[in-house]
C-alpha cells in the first residue's frame, strides 16, 4: 500500500478488501508474456501444496524485515535485476498495513519503465498462473500492481480493480510467509501460523510470539483500565510521547522511535502486561496513573476476588498469556499490588500463582484451576 494519512489508509485497505468483488476483472494489470521466466526454488518444493494464506490484516506493530521477506526480495532482485528494494518495514502511525507488522514488500518497478514494467509482468504472471500456486508456495496473500488487486484467497476473481500503485509491485504475506515457513524455502508444508494475537479490544496485538504461532488466537478482553491518553505507536509524533520519554528516562523528542518501542517491550513484561512495544491504555494505566479514568480492578477487594473466583470461574483453568476479568479477579484474589493487577497473566501472575500453590500445597504448575480456588477459600 501507499503511504496515506492515518484512518484514510485504513478505510482503502478495507475497501479494497470488501467492495472489489462487483469489479472481477479478467485482464491483467499489465499486458502478461507468452513465455514465462519465473523464479527458481532453492530447495526441492515436494509435491504438498501450502494451503491458501486467508486475509489476515495487519494485527501487530513490528517494525523489521522477517526472513521470508527479505529472501523473496533478494531473489526477485537477482532474478529480474531491474527495480528498487523499496519499502519492507514502515512506522504504525499509518493506518492499517501489513508494511507495519513486517509482512509487506514493496518492489519498485514503474509502469512507465518498460523493462521494469516487463519484469513485474514476468512475475505477477508466473505467480498468479495456475490458481496462484507459486503464490501458495510463497505464502503470498494479495498483490497490487498499476490498479489491480490479486489475491490467493479470491484467486477465482483473477485481477480485480484497486487503485494506485503504477510505481511498485506491492506484495503482502502471510505470517508463514513472511517468517520463511513455506514449501518453497522449506520443501514442507508447515501448520498455520496465526502471528502475534491482540489481548485487550482496541489494541496493539502483543509482540509475544516471536516465533512460530500455530494456535489460533483467543478471544479479544475488554480493556480493564481506560485512560484519557491516546493509544500511541512506533511512528507517532505527539506530547504524550514525550510524557512517556520523561518517565522512562528517556531523551523527550515527542517522536516515538524504535528506542521508546524496546524500552516500552521490557517495562510492560516486568509490570505484568502483554508485550505490545505501544503506549497502550493498560500501559499508560499504571506509567501515568492520574490519567487512568475506570479501573475494573478497583470493583474488588481480596476478599470479594476470592469469593467471586471460587464461584464464578471454578470450572475454568487459568494460565500464562490468558487475558480478561477473570485473571484480573484471579491477581486481586493472590493479593497482587493493585498496579500490577492487570487482567493479562504475565509472569508476575504465573510467579504468584506458584507461589501461592506452594504455600496452599498444591501441585506448583503455575496454572490455576477450581481446586486451588478451593484451597485458596478454605485458608482464608
Ligand atoms: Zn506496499
Amino acid at each position: 500500500m501507499r503511504r496515506i494519512g492515518i484512518g484514510l489508509m485504513a478505510a482503502v485497505l478495507c475497501c479494497t478488501m470488501a467492495t472489489a468483488t462487483s469489479q472481477a476483472s479478467s485482464s491483467t494489470p499489465v499486458p502478461f508474456p507468452k513465455t514465462i521466466k519465473g523464479l527458481k526454488a532453492p530447495v526441492s518444493v515436494g509435491s504438498a501444496l501450502d494451503p491458501v494464506p486467508a486475509y489476515v490484516p495487519q494485527n501487530a506493530c513490528q517494525p523489521g524485515t522477517p526472513p521470508g521477506v527479505a529472501k523473496l526480495r533478494a531473489l526477485v532482485l537477482k532474478t529480474y535485476g531491474v527495480g528498487g528494494a523499496g519499502n519492507t518495514a514502515r512506522t504504525c502511525a499509518e493506518g492499517t498495513s501489513e508494511h507495519s507488522d513486517g509482512r509487506a514488500w514493496d518492489w519498485m518497478v514503474n509502469v512507465k519503465t518498460a523493462k521494469e514494467k516487463a519484469a513485474a509482468a514476468d512475475f505477477l504472471a508466473w505467480l498468479t498462473r495456475n490458481d496462484g500456486r507459486a503464490a501458495r508456495r510463497l505464502g503470498i496473500m494479495y498483490v497490487i500492481y498499476n490498479k489491480k488487486i490479486w489475491a490467493s484467497y479470491r484467486a477465482k476473481d483473477g485481477w480485480r480493480a484497486s487503485s494506485g500503485h503504477t510505481d511498485h509491485v506491492h506484495i503482502s504475506f502471510s505470517w508463514n510467509g513472511a517468517r520463511g515457513n513455506t514449501s518453497w524455502w522449506t520443501g514442507t508444508v508447515r501448520p498455520v501460523d496465526h502471528g502475534p494475537c491482540q489481548r485487550f479490544a482496541g489494541q496493539p496485538s502483543a509482540v509475544d510470539t516471536k516465533k512460530v504461532n500455530t494456535k489460533p488466537c483467543p478471544g479479544v478482553s475488554p480493556l480493564m483500565k481506560t485512560t484519557n491518553l491516546p493509544t500511541l505507536e512506533y511512528g507517532h509524533k505527539h506530547s504524550a510521547v514525550s510524557t512517556a520519554q520523561g518517565l522512562l528516562g528517556l531523551a523527550r523528542t515527542g517522536t516515538f522511535d524504535t528506542q521508546l518501542r524496546a524500552r516500552l517491550i521490557s517495562w510492560q513484561r516486568a509490570n505484568n502486561l502483554p508485550k505490545t512495544g505501544g503506549l497502550d491504555q493498560p500501559t499508560w494505566a499504571i506509567l501515568r496513573t492520574t490519567s487512568v479514568t475506570k479501573n475494573v480492578a478497583k470493583e474488588y477487594t481480596p476478599a470479594s476476588a476470592r469469593t467471586y473466583g471460587a464461584k464464578n470461574y471454578s470450572t475454568r483453568s487459568m494460565r500464562s498469556l490468558d487475558t480478561g476479568r477473570h485473571v484480573l479477579v484471579l491477581q486481586r484474589a493472590l493479593g497482587l499490588p493493585l498496579k500490577r493487577v492487570t487482567g493479562y497473566f504475565g509472569v508476575q501472575t504465573t510467579d504468584a500463582v506458584k507461589a501461592m500453590q506452594r504455600q496452599l500445597n498444591r501441585p506448583v504448575t503455575g496454572t490455576w484451576t477450581g481446586g486451588d480456588w478451593k484451597a485458596l477459600n478454605a485458608a482464608s
